[in-house]
């Protein structure tokens, strides 16, 4: 029997897969041939999934921890406690003294239950700010009122194809693909990066610029095209606002600077306007380039380039960050009445936060799909932080936060429930997962747990099942996205060509270089602080061995630097080097490379070692502008070569 269901990791691509179930079991996951963005394959994190769902180390039961050891409890004794302890703190404070932390670990829509209970209660200190995408979603708003892609296939109109910061082979295999397929019919390449990713191989031209500096990129592309007359004028006079002042600093601002700044010469800089001014193009921009304290403004000024260049609302163009074609729909559930409680924290300061939140402080932790002491900046802050109080902790496997939990409650695999998956970073096909399998050992889905809890609360809770949940959220998106939902997947919205009428969802209606919130971006950096003498900026990338911290094969943990830094700091291949700043300290092995740049090093995320100690050790919660996304990649370390 083959079930058709979803890949549930946070991913551009959304893939639809297929399940071979025999007599109760999955055989074999393989990617669904009609879908057309899978067309048949998954990534190998896609097709380790299997290995997920039926492995030994799986939570069976729920678990107590008392000090590093976990004690398997009943559902029903689980149950009370987490009750009874929200209970009490209803008493006592209000709905408001617990955090509930919903991570992307699992993509399927089933978990805004969760969400929907804690509003149910009077609203708790939910989440804002992201670890992942919210500055260049901020500045997109800003820019064009909202951020949205071409369709993935209208880059077959392109001329050119510029992947700014997108290492697409490891983190979005499937337009990779596409782009192979489009440089057969002849189209070029342009990859921009900070160290020569693995996404190199199919650049025609491959710039590599120093961490921070794509603003500057960007801003001299945009003087040499204004310099040369070749700007957009008709997009400029009639469907923008603010040009003026972004051409009065493109005209201020010497090559030299850009030169010294990106750590490139003028003829590349000439270069990228030349990619740029043979329309269409197509730009896709990268995670990484905005998770530093300027991302914001660094991922306005592509915007600036793609729109100045005339690449925005044309087929073939575009700047192509986010597919947010739900964004301004109907929640299904309005919280405003019932939630009067509610209140917010930033992700990337989340152990400051529940160090510091008072009236009332946080006594209670709801974690779902998420592995915060692993993910959050600071993470033996929000480690200790979180040890401290009872912290309820929904997964598929123990991992670094489980260990500051209370309670461990085993997860259902995407195979085990019923669900809705709604793409939001690339595509729009919305796709329905069936129920696969049945539980293993004992696991729950959110549903049955937040059922489970709303009654011993005696809460009237609104969603009995995940059928119910599942039909309640397709008549919703049905409704108001004037669609219908049939089959395994469904595109959510018709646009191929995002501002086609050049009507922009900003105040203005039309593209705003200048924006009442932001201003004006300008070409910076965000290396104000000046470096200490053997300091290097710590990079942390995508792997492709895992999903944040979910990990499918196993890595060697390896930091990469440049052999000129190593040599000045006395390390060499395979050293072991302790990585540490005022923040915290992470020891791994060292491997030289070319590919990286001089002044920083790389370290792919989500590592931890057996003392529950993790990377994110050493990274502050800096953020960029608004506090829009936790700034990563703003940190700086020392680094010194420690006994093996
Ligand atoms: S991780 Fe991404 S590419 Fe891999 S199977 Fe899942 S959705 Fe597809």
């Amino acid at each position: 029997m083959i079930k058709k269901v979803f890949c549930p990791l946070d991913c551009f691509d959304s893939c639809a897969i297929l399940a071979e179930v025999q007599d109760g079991r999955a055989l074999k996951l393989s990617g669904s041939k009609d879908h057309p963005i899978t067309q048949g394959f998954l990534c190998k994190k896609g097709y380790r999934l299997l290995d997920k769902v039926y492995s030994e180390e799986r939570i069976k039961k729920p678990l107590l921890r008392v000090k590093n050891d976990f004690h398997e409890v009943d559902w029903n004794t689980a149950l009370d406690l987490i009750a009874e302890r929200i209970e009490e703190i209803l008493k006592r404070y209000n709905s408001s003294a617990i955090l509930y932390y919903s991570g992307d670990g699992y993509e399927g829509y089933l978990r805004n239950i969760e969400r929907l209970f804690f509003d149910y209660l009077g609203g708790a200190t939910y989440s804002e700010g992201s670890l992942c995408w919210g500055a260049g979603l901020l500045a997109q708003k800003a820019d064009f009122g909202n951020s949205l892609c071409h369709s993935p296939f209208d880059l077959f109109n392109s001329n050119w194809i510029v992947l700014w910061g997108r290492n697409a082979l490891w983190t979005n295999l499937h337009l990779y693909y596409l782009v192979l397929k489009a440089k057969k019919q002849g189209k070029k390449v342009m990859v921009i990066d900070i160290y020569k990713s693995p996404t190199f191989k199919i650049a025609d031209i491959g710039i590599v610029i120093k961490p921070s500096s794509d603003s500057y990129l960007a801003y001299g592309a945009i003087k040499c095209i204004i310099e040369n007359g070749k700007e957009d004028r008709n997009f400029i006079d009639n469907h923008s606002i603010g040009f003026e002042e972004v051409k009065k600093i493109a005209e201020s601002l010497s090559y030299k600077e850009v030169e010294e700044k990106c750590g490139i010469s003028k003829a590349v800089i000439e270069q990228v306007a030349q990619v740029f001014l043979q329309k269409p193009v197509s730009t896709f921009i990268g995670y990484g380039p905005q998770r530093y304290t300027n991302g914001v403004n660094t991922v306005r000024t592509i915007d600036y380039l793609v729109a100045i260049s005339g690449n925005v609302g044309i087929k073939g163009g575009g700047a192509n960050f986010a597919h947010r074609f739900t964004e301004n729909l109907e929640p299904v559930f309005k919280d405003d009445k019932r939630a009067v409680k509610k209140r917010f924290y930033n992700r990337a300061k989340l152990g400051e936060y529940l160090k510091s939140l008072s009236d009332p402080p946080i006594e209670f932790v709801y974690i779902s799909a998420g592995n915060p002491v692993s993910q959050c900046p600071d993470s033996d802050l929000v480690f200790r932080e979180l040890q401290k109080r009872f912290v309820v902790n929904v997964d598929m496997f123990l991992t670094a936060t489980s260990y500051a939990s209370t309670l461990v409650l085993p997860a259902a695999s995407f195979l085990e429930k019923e669900d809705i998956f709604i793409p939001n970073m690339w595509h729009d096909y919305i796709g329905i997962s069936e129920k696969a399998i049945e539980k293993i050992g004992e696991a729950k889905s959110e549903v049955e747990i937040i059922n489970e809890l709303a009654k011993r609360l005696n809460l009237d809770f609104p969603i009995k099942s995940e059928k119910e949940w599942v039909d309640v959220v397709k008549q919703h998106l049905e409704k108001n996205l004037n669609i219908k939902l049939e089959g395994h997947f469904t595109r959510g919205c018709a646009i191929d060509v995002p501002w086609e009428d050049r009507v922009f969802l900003t105040k203005s209606k039309k593209f705003e270089f200048k924006n009442d919130i932001l201003g004006v971006a300008v070409p910076c950096t965000d290396d104000s602080q000046k470096l200490l003498k053997n300091q290097l900026r710590l990079v942390t990338i995508h792997s492709d061995k895992t999903l944040h911290s979910q990990e499918f094969f196993e890595r060697k943990k390896l930091a990469y630097i440049n052999p000129l830094d190593a040599k000045r700091l006395n390390i060499s291949d395979r050293d072991r080097i302790l990585i540490y700043n005022g923040c915290g300290g992470f020891i791994l092995n060292v491997c030289l490379s070319e590919k990286v740049g001089r002044g920083f090093i790389i370290v792919e995320e989500g590592f931890q070692n057996e003392k529950i100690e993790t990377i994110n050790s050493c990274l502050f919660g800096f953020t960029a502008e608004k506090d829009s996304q936790a700034a990563f990649n703003s940190n700086f370390v020392f680094v010194k070569k420690v006994a093996t």
